[in-house]
């Protein structure tokens, strides 16, 4: 049996993820996510996926590097031109 870091649930299906070396252990992606998934810089949101990551931040998105000043990441062939070089 595990206990879960986040909500301390023991539970017999939980598992561990290794982050730089470190072992967590979880008894749901919930838990997961809530303690090791990186918030964007400027909506606070979640970065689940991939996420951009610039300038020392993570970023959901390119709207959301932009308005940070991060113009550029760019997630759309379409906006290239659109961005300063
Ligand atoms: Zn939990
Ligand atoms: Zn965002």
């Amino acid at each position: 049996m595990a206990r879960c870091e986040v909500c301390g649930n023991d539970y017999e299906m939980a598992f561990q993820v290794i982050t730089a070396g470190v072992t967590h252990t979880f008894d749901s992606f919930e838990c997961a996510v809530h303690k090791l998934a990186p918030i964007c810089e400027h909506c606070g949101c979640k970065v689940l996926g991939h996420g951009v990551e610039a300038r020392g931040a993570f970023y959901c998105c390119a709207h959301c590097a932009h308005a940070r000043g991060v113009m550029e990441i760019v997630d759309n062939a379409d906006h290239v031109h659109a961005q300063p070089s």
